[in-house]
């Protein structure tokens, strides 16, 4: 057969060759050992944490050796998308820090000089590419229908063969010219197909950058190219793309591991050198004692809309993310506690082969500490940016005294041992409530070796006494006057050595003052609390006190 006259048959409107688009986009200019990559995902609008942690390996390895990371859409499967399901993705991206260099950087807008970076605006391209394998004979239309087609898998999984279009099973192989011409001709539809040259008993070997060498058998099966609709199946697909984007490392599912055959030889039959692989294990959820991939379906936790929802600092997630990456992250976080995590090295032969679990309460620890390294602030400016999407009410409280606000993170920030109370935003309400007079609906938990006279009697005499704006040791030098006043020792080494002799001792003082303010026996330093809320609500919060109590 004439293999021209094929692609001109098949392809009469595509003019161009894959040289041209070889000279359309060149080899990147960029220093030598810089990574090329991509995240490639499908238009759903769901981000999945598998999807975060894939795309947070292969930006760190392009930006951590000088390279180009970008967002590439795959929009061939129509059955998948949803509409805008491209700005879900890249908001996902964005609210944890993942910026792509090129490619999609809104619903409506890409950027850089190796697009289109949307797989069905390249149609054409897609199509250069199997017009020259028809030219060269590795590739033909292929008519079966699909009953044919499940017919074929019906024998196979009879004599136990291996599924797919190959060897006595590939009919279309063999058709003549003229027959493909009549077909044409009929408006028969058709894929296309690669002329596989694989041999049952050969076997491919690649180094993948996370499990070393894996060896497997070489395709041999006829694979689909293009769908009859003329857009390309992921393969082809992946193979065209990540030539022409000049990809150098595709970093992607472990699910792909079992097609890597068929790429390498794609990459063969088209004479271009393959990029470097590495496959990423999926992240496991425990349950029940045993392992299993964290769903979509069943786990809330499995969107990372869950973690912005909850209001995890979008630094903990990825420090979580890291963590589960390269255990080795911790070391580096107690070794340098205010350097960036971009300053962390990535290694990905060092990532799970097996898939690494996730556990939402270290993601919390995690959190808790990027929380306490914080000032202030930062703390703030964040609790309030969480609360303005997700908790209106905190929100308008916060904003009206920002200074305020402020105020409440900044108890106990002491920077050598930081307070570690909170992980999330959304634990801000429960636990600041107390601050804010309209979310002050106390439920008192009461100190057992105190009586009710003596708590009623120490409140209201505390509520005359209170200076705000005192210094601390000032301010505590008044609560041991009090406890003295009311029998209760000084010191608690007072009271230790002869607790006959008192009620109790200062520190039941303070107990007593800090349930009539907050309503609980923990917070942070009372002395803070007090002079943030100033003496007309402490008085208030005190008749408050003894009045329900
Ligand atoms: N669209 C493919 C997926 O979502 C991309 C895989 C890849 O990165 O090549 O699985």
């Amino acid at each position: 057969m004439n293999y021209s006259d094929l692609s001109a048959l098949l392809f009469p409107h595509i003019t161009k060759t894959p040289q041209d688009y070889f000279k359309q986009y060149p080899p990147r200019a960029l220093p030598e050992g810089a990574k090329v990559t991509r995240f490639a995902p499908s238009p759903t609008g769901f981000l999945h944490i598998g999807g975060l942690f894939a795309a947070l390996i292969s930006e760190r390895m392009a930006h951590q050796s000088g390279g180009v990371f970008m967002l590439r859409i795959e929009d061939t499967d129509k059955k998948r998308e949803v509409q805008d399901g491209v700005s879900g993705i890249i908001e996902g991206l964005y609210a944890f820090g993942i910026i792509p260099d090129e490619g999609f950087v809104a619903q409506d807008k890409q950027v850089g000089a190796y697009g289109t970076y949307l797989q069905s605006e390249r149609a054409e391209i897609y199509q250069a590419f199997a017009k020259d394998l028809v030219n060269k004979g590795l590739a033909y239309p292929c008519f079966c229908s699909e009953q044919e087609i499940a017919s074929i898998r019906q024998q196979q999984e009879l004599n136990k063969e291996l599924p797919g279009y190959y060897g006595e099973y590939a009919h279309c192989r063999n058709l003549s010219f003229e027959e493909i011409e009549q077909n044409i001709k009929q408006g028969k539809p058709y894929v296309l197909r690669l002329k596989s040259p694989g041999s049952a008993d050969k076997r491919i070997s690649f180094k993948d950058g996370i499990r070393g060498t894996i060896e497997m058998p070489e395709n041999i099966v006829d694979v689909v190219l293009l769908k009859t609709d003329g857009i390309p199946t992921y393969h082809f697909a992946h193979a065209v793309d990540d030539t022409l984007m000049r990809t150098t490392h595709v970093i992607r599912g472990d699910e792909w591991i079992s097609s890597v055959p068929i790429h390498l030889q794609l990459f063969a039959c088209m004479g271009l050198k393959p990029p470097k692989y590495a496959h990423i294990a999926p992240i496991m959820k425990e349950e029940n004692g045993g392992k299993r991939k964290i769903s979509k379906r069943k786990d809330p936790e499995a969107s990372v809309t869950y973690y912005s929802e909850q209001g995890y600092p979008k630094q903990g997630v990825i420090e979580y993310l890291l963590n589960l990456a390269n255990s080795n992250f911790e070391d580096f976080r107690r070794q340098n506690p205010k350097a960036s995590w971009q300053d962390f090295k990535l290694q990905m032969n060092k990532m799970s082969v097996s898939g690494c679990l996730f556990d939402l309460v270290k993601l919390h620890d995690i959190c808790k500490n990027v929380i306490a390294s914080w000032t202030a602030e930062q703390v703030c400016d964040a609790a309030m940016e969480w609360a303005k999407t997700y908790d209106p009410e905190l929100y308008a409280l916060m904003h009206k005294d920002p200074a305020y606000a402020t105020t409440l993170f900044s108890f106990d920030r002491n920077p050598d041992k930081p307070r570690k109370d909170i992980g999330k935003w959304s634990e801000v309400r429960d636990t600041f409530s107390y601050m804010f007079t309209p979310l002050f609906k106390p439920v008192y938990e009461l100190p057992e070796q105190i009586s009710r006279d003596d708590m009623k009697r120490i409140a209201e005499r505390y509520a005359q006494m209170f200076v705000p704006g005192q210094d601390k040791n000032l301010w505590f030098d008044t609560v041991k006057d009090l406890a003295q006043e009311m029998g209760f020792a000084r010191e608690v080494k007072q009271y230790k050595k002869d607790p006959d002799a008192y009620k109790g001792h200062v520190g039941d003082i303070s107990s007593v003052i800090r349930v009539a303010v907050t309503g609980r026996m923990k917070s942070p330093d009372l002395h803070g609390i007090l002079n943030a809320l100033g003496k007309d609500e402490v008085v208030r919060r005190i008749h408050q006190f003894t009045e329900e109590i």
